[in-house]
């Protein structure tokens, strides 16, 4: 059996309208392919905002109180995926095509117990292979799965990327289409540069940076999991699904390479905002305690400088209430300034190339943009700069490395 998994964001999925359009995607493929079978994930409908959006769930519990109960909470953001799919199955009911919809439960998704980043542990995919051998295009809710004990959790942020995925790796498939509001994994963030194109192959470790280093397109838990199984992923838009999209596999890496002598020597440059920075006075020893404590409460920190009298590192805007507990409780010396934001220029080759940090230093001076700190990979340079100069400092390395 030739099964096809989709996966329809939130962007997707958002209005009647849109859902139209995945509709006629749906279609298109079943009278095409008569033997294709499909299964379709998908999101919560829309974004902040959007009456049925996950964050519009989330503040019905979170008006009422700061910290509601996680398990609730879990329920409560579950609900989100399971409209979509029911509004989007009776669509294509309407439609004349036969489907049918499944929450995580009752695809068998069987997760950790973590609730709000729960790990997928495995698929019972029993009853999705029934409804497939019923001719039934499945619906499934993405970013939620069951605990064996029976709770519903779900997956943390970017979750039905991955849920799409691991959906895909259990019923052996080859390939994975992820569906979004742009053409394509791009130079940069089409919203914050013009100038940025569709790449049209990628491989999997590039396009994990972009994605851990912000570029929310795709997540990068999705991304290490389709490695791991050697699941190619299209990633296409739903508004112009004749477009060819970006393939992310294996063989992009070889085609990369003949592109790159041709072209940039780098691929991408991605951008995270809402990160801070801290500085830290303390000793080797005071600064290894407090990394123990961070660690402990699993806050996660990067950009780590490291001089005699002085620390530094980066840390999401969202832990700064619990790392300045730890910092308090030490009672060393620290400062934190909020509203910066990481950009990263990405490349497979940076390592081998030299010259390119001082490149990339001399056109964010070019601009006046101070740079606060670096931080730097076998493929990426991390630049840390105000919140206010995201967009220079993106359009800035864009121009410089070519990649338009
Ligand atoms: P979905 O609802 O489909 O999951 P997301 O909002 O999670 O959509 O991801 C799509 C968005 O990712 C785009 O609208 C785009 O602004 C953003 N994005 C950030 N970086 C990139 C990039 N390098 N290429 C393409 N899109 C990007
Ligand atoms: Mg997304």
């Amino acid at each position: 059996m030739e099964i096809l998994v989709q996966k329809f964001g939130g962007t997707s999925v958002g209005s009647y309208e849109k859902m139209n359009e995945v509709c006629k995607i749906i279609k298109a493929y079943k009278e095409t392919y008569k033997d294709l079978k499909l299964v379709v994930v998908v999101s919560a409908m829309g974004r902040k905002g959007s009456p049925y959006a996950t964050d519009t769930l989330i503040s019905l519990l979170s008006e009422i109180n700061d910290q509601p109960n996680k398990r609730e909470l879990d329920m409560i953001m579950s609900c989100g995926e399971i409209i979509s799919g029911t509004v989007l199955t009776n669509m294509l009911q309407v439609r004349n095509i036969k489907a049918t919809f499944l929450t995580g439960y009752q695809a068998g998704i069987i997760t950790t117990n973590n609730f709000s980043d729960a790990k997928i542990l495995d698929i019972n995919t029993e009853r999705i292979l029934k409804e497939l051998n019923d001719n039934n295009v499945v619906v499934i809710a993405g970013f939620q799965g069951k605990t064996e004990d029976g709770e519903i959790t779900t997956l943390g942020r970017g979750g039905s990327d991955t849920s799409a995925v691991a959906i895909g790796k259990a019923l052996n498939c080859s390939r994975v289409e992820i569906y979004t509001d742009v053409d394509g994994i791009m130079t940069a963030d089409p919203r914050i540069e013009p100038d940025a194109k569709v790449l049209d192959c990628i491989d999997y470790e590039e396009v994990f940076q972009m994605a851990e280093k912000g570029a929310k397109v795709i997540h990068p838990r999705a991304v290490s999991l389709a490695r791991s199984a050697n699941i190619t992923l299209s990633i296409k838009n739903t508004l112009n699904p004749e477009f060819a999209g970006t393939r992310i596999c294996t063989e992009c890496q070889r085609e990369y390479m003949e592109y790159e002598v041709k072209n940039s020597l780098m691929t991408a440059v991605a951008h995270k905002d809402k990160v801070a920075q801290v500085k830290i006075k303390a000793s080797e020893d005071d600064f290894t305690n407090i990394l123990n404590d961070i660690e402990k409460e699993n806050i996660s920190i990067d950009m780590i400088n490291f001089f005699i009298e002085e620390k530094a590192f980066v840390v999401e805007e969202e832990y700064i209430e619990q790392l300045e507990n730890i910092l308090k409780k030490s009672n060393i010396e620290y400062s934190i300034r909020k509203n910066c934001a990481k950009v990263t220029l990405i490349g497979a080759k940076i390592n081998g190339i030299p010259g390119v940090m001082s490149r990339l230093v001399k056109a964010l001076s070019k601009e006046n943009i101070p740079l606060l700190q670096t931080s730097d990979s076998s493929m990426t340079i991390s630049c840390l700069v105000d919140s206010n100069d995201i967009s220079k400092s993106v359009h800035a390395i864009h121009n410089e490395f070519h990649l338009n």
